[in-house]
């Protein structure tokens, strides 16, 4: 198969859809794999990565869309992207279309068949190609918490691992999912003293195994909430309700009962957050400050280290990319309920159930 990768053009995205590795491994299945130039320069990869993995150049992304069986990418594509996408292209990427009647438009108007991330699904109920971001951001989280809590930040002036004689911050975990295990992971790491709230028991029992007396767990309802939250330093909301916008479990009146210069990271804020004073904000001005409590609210945090994103999503989404590739999307998706879970649109009609009922569309 043709297989093609255009350089992202949202604005702030890095990401690039394949690796050179992920190239040459493509290649080595005996297809070929057309690279718009600059593509991966965002994310530390040079054409010459990609021409030494296999790749043909193409001079712009107009080649790669009009050449390409499948374009493989990150994010959704945009609207001049839209108008270059054909009946039977294949399109493998973050499509992200209950919120977006705009695209889903464009995307049964062009015919092409179209395989979102998000969507795809694995033995255990979870979802392969959204968790290496989860992954991302949750590492990411009390980094970007430990610099705002930063004097010069407006934070408190506290080290997250304390010294010896001096007690390390409090981290106050809300939701031990993929992120917030990835964000205890590494809080426990820096030193701090880390609870994880929850209020799935089955979930507290496995993060009380795997991490074994290095943080506490708490079940999750208001008391407890209200209790970590007068002795936090750090709290990062992490929480998912399936389908559902992001609960508001910290209300602006219980900001008041916080330390002053205490930081709120918001991870979930791409569900629209989990604090009632959540915003989004960008990688550029991340930061700010609310009744003297600090709010990091980046949408969009795995942007900030997009090579190792690229390299994480690139290493879930090679053996789809590989199955397609292979065997074509209608036998790969007969092959494995999992990807065809990914199928959101198909020659014009919505092919994935929650995604019509969302925008109100047939299925
Ligand atoms: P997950 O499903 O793995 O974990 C969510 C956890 O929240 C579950 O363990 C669940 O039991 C718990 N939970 C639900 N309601 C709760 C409550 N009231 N109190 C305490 N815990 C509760 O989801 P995830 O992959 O960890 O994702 C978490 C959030 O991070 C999602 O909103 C996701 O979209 C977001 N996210 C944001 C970024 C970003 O860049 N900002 C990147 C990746 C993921």
């Amino acid at each position: 198969m043709r297989i093609g990768c255009v350089r992202e053009i949202k604005p702030q995205e890095f990401r690039v859809g394949m690796t050179p590795q992920a190239v040459q491994e493509a290649v080595a299945h005996g297809h070929a794999v057309l690279i718009e130039a600059g593509a991966g320069l965002g994310a530390g990869f040079t054409d010459a990565d990609y021409t030494t993995a296999g790749a043909v150049l193409a001079p712009d992304a107009a080649t790669v869309w009009a050449e390409a069986e499948m374009v493989v990418k990150v994010k959704e594509p945009q609207a001049s992207e839209r108008a270059l996408l054909r009946r039977g292209q294949l399109l493998f990427t973050y499509l992200h279309l209950a919120p977006d009647p705009a695209q889903t438009a464009d995307l049964r108007t062009s015919g092409a068949t179209c395989i979102a991330y998000e969507t795809v699904t694995d033995r255990v109920g979870g979802l392969p190609l959204l968790a290496p971001m989860s992954e991302v951001a949750g590492r990411l989280a009390p980094q970007v918490g430990a610099w705002a809590l930063q004097k010069a930040n407006g934070g408190r002036g506290v080290l997250m691992g304390g010294v010896p004689g001096v007690r390390p911050a409090n981290v106050v975990i809300i939701g031990g999912g993929v992120v917030g295990t990835a964000a205890a992971r590494v809080a426990t790491g820096m030193g701090a003293n880390v609870t994880v709230l929850d209020r799935s028991i089955p979930r507290l029992s496995y993060l009380d195994d795997i991490f074994m007396g290095r943080l506490t767990t708490q079940y999750s309802n208001r008391a407890a909430l209200a209790e970590r939250l007068a002795e936090a330093d750090l709290v990062i909301g992490a929480v998912l309700v399936p389908e559902a916008a992001a609960p508001r479990l910290v209300t602006r009146a219980m900001l008041a009962t916080m330390k002053p210069g205490a930081v709120l990271v918001d991870v979930a804020i791409d569900q629209g957050g989990c604090f009632e004073t959540s915003r989004a904000t960008t990688h550029h001005d991340p930061i700010y400050e609310v009744d003297g409590i600090v709010h990091y609210c980046v949408a969009n945090m795995p942007g900030a280290v997009a090579r190792t994103a690229t390299q994480a999503l690139g290493n879930a989404t090679l053996p789809f990319v590989l199955a397609l590739a292979d065997k074509g999307w209608r036998q790969a998706c007969r092959d494995d309920a999992h990807l065809r879970a990914g199928l959101n649109v198909h020659a014009g009609e919505i092919t994935c159930a929650p995604v019509a009922e969302a925008l109100g569309l047939p299925y």
